[in-house]
């Protein structure tokens, strides 16, 4: 279903992990909602196409070249879309990557990556973002979690511990900054059709089929179907959740 709605005029947003997949299709949404997006990905080029296919559908979009795991980068983001934009009000930390191995043979080097980027990355930008949402008395914080939030797998230590921590971390975010008028909520996206999962059907044998037999909904997610909870997410119809973790799964999660 296509969001296209004003809730957002005015307000600016970052997303990261903005150049494809989940990313985009939410910052899709957030543009046609009225928001103003800055997309960031490592790579630069990829996070401009975004942008510029961003602008065509009719709204305001810049790109930033932006490695989560970098303080420095984070930081830099942060203030390249306010000095563009003159304010910041919602971020997405969606940047996320996943390394399948059975744990015994994960290296250090590939479990820190993991965590790097998908729960110090999300720090770095909540709190990057921080005093420019408090500045504008308020602000919404989205961080992408997963299924690996709820579940475990054999072949996903250090995403489910990155997920997991994820929910963890939304949790004390939003009872840090709620003083503040800042919303921090957490999203976990079923098995959604992206870059990400189509690796992971050509490395889990029979995973495309398992998924649909379990999912009530009986087809994979698609990335436009998180674009409304995310537009919710950081609009003021959230105003009084926070620190809640939102499957978004056609049912996945529910099936007992
Ligand atoms: P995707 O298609 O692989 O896109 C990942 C995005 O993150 C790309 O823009 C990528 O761009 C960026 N990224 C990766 N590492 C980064 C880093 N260190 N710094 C900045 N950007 C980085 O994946 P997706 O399926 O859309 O997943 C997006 C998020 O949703 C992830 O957090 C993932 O864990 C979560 N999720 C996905 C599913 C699903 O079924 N697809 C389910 C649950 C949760 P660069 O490579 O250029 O940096």
């Amino acid at each position: 279903m296509t969001v296209a709605m004003d809730v957002l005029r005015g307000r600016v947003a970052i997303v990261t992990g903005g150049s494809k997949g989940l990313g985009l299709a939410m910052a899709g949404g957030l543009l046609r909602a009225g928001a103003s997006i800055a997309v960031a990905a490592r790579n630069g080029e990829a996070a401009e196409a975004a942008a510029v296919a961003l602008r065509a559908l009719g709204g305001e979009a810049m790109s930033a070249a932006c490695d989560v795991r970098l303080e420095s980068d984070v930081d830099a983001l942060v203030e390249a879309t306010v000095k563009r934009f003159g304010r910041l009000d919602i971020v997405v930390n969606n940047a996320g990557i996943n390394i399948r191995k059975a744990p015994q043979e994960l290296s250090l080097e590939e479990w820190r990556a993991v965590l790097d980027t998908n729960l110090t990355g999300a720090l770095l930008g909540a709190r990057a973002a921080y005093p420019h949402l408090k500045k504008e008395g308020g602000g919404k914080i989205i961080n992408v979690g997963s299924m690996f939030s709820i579940f475990g797998a054999s072949y996903a230590a250090a995403y489910a511990a990155s997920k997991g921590g994820l929910v963890s971390l939304t949790k004390s975010l939003a009872v840090a900054w709620a003083p503040d008028n800042i919303q921090v909520n957490a999203v976990l996206p079923g098995w959604i059709d992206t870059d990400l999962t189509r690796r992971s059907r050509e490395e889990v044998p029979g995973l495309a089929d398992r998924v649909v037999a379990r999912t009530p909904a009986g087809r994979w997610g698609k990335p436009e179907d998180l674009a409304g909870v995310a537009v919710f997410l950081a609009s003021g119809a959230s105003d009084f959740i926070t620190g809640a973790a939102i499957p978004v799964d056609g049912g996945y999660s529910v099936l007992g």
